[in-house]
């Protein structure tokens, strides 16, 4: 190890004594680039700037041996000639270790992505195999619970056994979406989720979603208004299912974290080549900060243990993946959605409105469809609007 740092301590000694001679310190950049690139991890990863204290030291030997061997004059006519040298030579050293450094940087993070990537696909894979695990003796015990009722005379099922049966039925019923809400969130992490592309009616969507949550609006004393927008009764391609799935898990939201007596306000426009759908609420609002983790999964806001339990029920808990599931369906649509809301106060309630952007996608995504819907082709886009599919 010695000779070999002789032998380039000797070699910057010469480009030094060339740059020197030609007046161009250039000639020391091959030696400082061989320098940098022999860097240690052990000096990467300290972080300190080996380089330039080694082009420090240099100096520093140089200007001793030129006071010990040279008179004054001498000395300071080679120090004068010298120090442009080690002044390119620092530059030089500070950028060529910058350099080696920014590139094992960039990839410890690469290495860094790709474990935080293994770790986030095996959670997802552990999710999806729990889920399907989960589903099997659910689905059984669902089963066992019909028949149970079945079998009970009529008479005896008015009474204590039907409350239990009832109660079994709910139990499962919450079950069964959890699952299958781990299941989505599985399928969206590994770019899995598959839509079933069919003409879709917004309204016709939102009408359905007010009466599936209509007797849970009463309930809380909760008004709802759905406004009839522009674009709202076009025909659009996409998948009815997980549409109506988003919608519902933004409205459901929204009637959670909004008091009973509150108001939630369904609109929209029509935008070039997409359709806005927003969905606003007198609720508690949201934080600026968390306005885009809301969407990450498992995010959940203030102290879980505080939450009621319950789908509907004002701050009811929940997993923390409807929005999560919601995102990956608008986003499987090519769309977007974002929350907006002036912060979080239970007091005041300032509200939150979320934002479902869809594209207008008025074609059959791909030719199979083309060819099922291609009667829908040939007719004007005024018929298209009443066009008789029985579908949302
Ligand atoms: P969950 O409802 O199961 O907790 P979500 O993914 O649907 O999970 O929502 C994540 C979090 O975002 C909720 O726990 C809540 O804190 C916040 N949030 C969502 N919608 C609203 C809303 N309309 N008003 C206030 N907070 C909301």
């Amino acid at each position: 190890m010695r000779e070999g740092l002789r032998n380039q301590l000797d070699q910057f000694f010469n480009l030094l004594e060339e740059a020197v001679e030609t007046g161009d310190p250039a000639w020391l950049d091959s030696v400082i680039e061989i320098w940098a690139t022999s860097l240690t991890q052990t000096d990467l990863e300290g972080g300190t700037s080996n380089l330039t204290r080694l082009m420090g030291e240099l100096m520093v030997h140089t200007h001793e041996v030129c006071r010990e061997t040279l008179d004054e004059a001498q000395g300071q006519t080679l120090m004068g000639a010298l120090l442009p040298c080690f002044s390119h030579a620092f530059e030089k050293a500070a950028q060529a270790e910058n350099q080696v450094k920014m590139a094992f940087l960039s990839n410890e993070l690469a290495d860094v992505r790709q474990s935080l990537e293994k770790l986030d696909r095996s959670k997802s894979d552990f999710i999806s195999v729990a889920a399907h695990e989960l589903r099997t003796p659910l689905t059984l015990i669902e089963g066992y619970a019909a028949m149970l009722e079945e079998s009970l005379e009529q008479e005896a099922a008015k009474g204590t056994e039907a409350q239990l049966i009832r109660g079994i039925h709910h139990g499962t019923r919450r079950l069964h979406s959890i699952i299958d809400d781990m299941i989505d969130v599985s399928l969206i992490d590994n770019n899995m989720l598959t839509l079933n592309h069919q003409p879709v009616w917004v309204n016709r969507l939102l009408a359905v979603l007010s009466e599936e949550v209509r007797s849970t609006l009463s309930d809380r004393n909760l008004s709802l208004n759905l406004a009839d927008f522009e674009g709202s009764n076009e025909m659009i391609f996409g998948d009815p299912e997980r549409l109506l799935q988003l919608l519902r898990n933004v409205l459901t939201n929204a009637i959670k974290f909004t008091p009973d007596g509150g108001q939630i306000w369904i609109d929209g426009r029509k935008l070039p080549g997409f359709l806005e759908i927003t969905i606003h609420d007198s609720g508690i609002g949201i934080d600026q900060e968390d306005q885009s983790t809301i969407f990450d999964k498992f995010s959940r806001l203030g102290d879980p243990s505080l939450h009621s339990s319950g789908k509907t029920k004002f701050k009811g808990g929940g997993p923390g993946l409807g929005l999560h599931i919601a995102k990956g369906i608008v986003e499987a649509h090519n769309g977007a959605i974002w929350v907006d809301s002036p912060g979080y106060d239970e007091k005041k309630f300032p509200g939150s409105t979320f934002h479902i952007l869809l594209p207008i996608q008025q074609e059959p995504p791909d030719e199979k469809m083309a060819r099922i819907f291609s009667s829908l082709h040939t007719t004007s886009s005024s018929e298209r609007k009443t066009q008789p599919y029985e579908t949302f």
